[in-house]
């Protein structure tokens, strides 16, 4: 699904990511792990094409997406969450995911003309898969953080990507709110055959929902494995895990 190349991106003088090379699967569901500032935003920038690369390829379903926009490579049916960015505070849960599932079908024109009531069914599934449907009617802007991040998932999925990137999805939530939200997260993917790539700071929820696991420290994937190997792993216990 996804196969990434010796990949480097530096900032000034400084190299946030040396070389990375790995490959994501259809249907896997994998975590990038690693201290601040390993470079990790860096590569799902560079993946999401909000970053150009210095060198290396990004393969996307067999097509070279090295440097292109972020809108081509979404609308390839890879997509990423954005951190509130892209929910209107203002409109109704309903509507938010309605307006992204209108876009997706290039429909986005009809919404203000008449009726309320098009791509209901499609916008009730989604909001049913990320707990929201009874909430539909609320605006956006009066939700919990945490329903807010369940919102942004609603409206990645209604993009009907293939492939969902999540840069800690879980950030300012309680270590409950995590675990439920990773878990209905792994849950979606493996129903509805998503690709999924996050990082994720709680470690016990990254072993539990991750297939593979790869661990990025100083712009260089350090260890790469099941979840078992990589806990293992004496260099990443050292550079990481034990600082824990
Ligand atoms: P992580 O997500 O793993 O915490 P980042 O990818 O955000 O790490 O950052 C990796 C390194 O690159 C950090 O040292 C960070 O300060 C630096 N960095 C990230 N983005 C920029 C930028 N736009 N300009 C300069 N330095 C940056
Ligand atoms: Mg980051």
């Amino acid at each position: 699904m996804l196969e990434i190349s010796g990949v480097a991106k530096a900032f000034g003088g400084f190299q946030a990511l040396v070389g990375v090379s790995l490959r994501v699967e259809p249907g896997e569901i994998a975590a990038i792990i690693g201290p601040n500032g390993a470079g990790k935003s860096t590569l799902f920038n560079v993946i999401t094409g909000h970053l150009v690369p210095d060198a290396g390829r990004i393969n996307f379903k067999g097509r070279d997406i090295t440097g292109r926009p972020p809108h081509a490579i979404c609308r390839l049916g890879l997509a990423r969450s954005f951190q509130r960015t892209n929910i209107f505070p203002r409109l109704s849960v309903f509507e938010n995911v309605q307006v992204a599932t209108l876009s997706h079908e290039g429909r986005a024109q009809e919404m203000w003309s008449r009726a309320r009531d098009l791509g209901r069914e499609r916008t009730m599934a989604i909001l049913e898969d990320v707990g929201l449907a009874g909430r539909a009617a609320e605006a956006s802007g009066s939700l919990s953080y945490g329903d807010q991040k369940q919102l942004e998932l609603g409206i990645a999925l209604a993009l009907e990507p293939e492939m969902l990137l999540l840069d800690e999805p879980t950030a300012g939530m309680s270590p409950q709110e995590t675990r439920s939200s990773m878990a209905l997260v792994a849950r979606i993917a493996r129903d509805r055959r998503l690709t999924l790539l996050f990082t994720e700071h709680d470690m016990g929820v990254v072993f539990s929902v991750a297939q593979r696991i790869r661990v990025l420290h100083q712009g260089r994937i350090i260890a790469e494995g099941a979840p078992d190997e990589v806990r293992r792993n004496d260099e990443v216990k050292r550079v990481y895990l034990g600082k824990h």
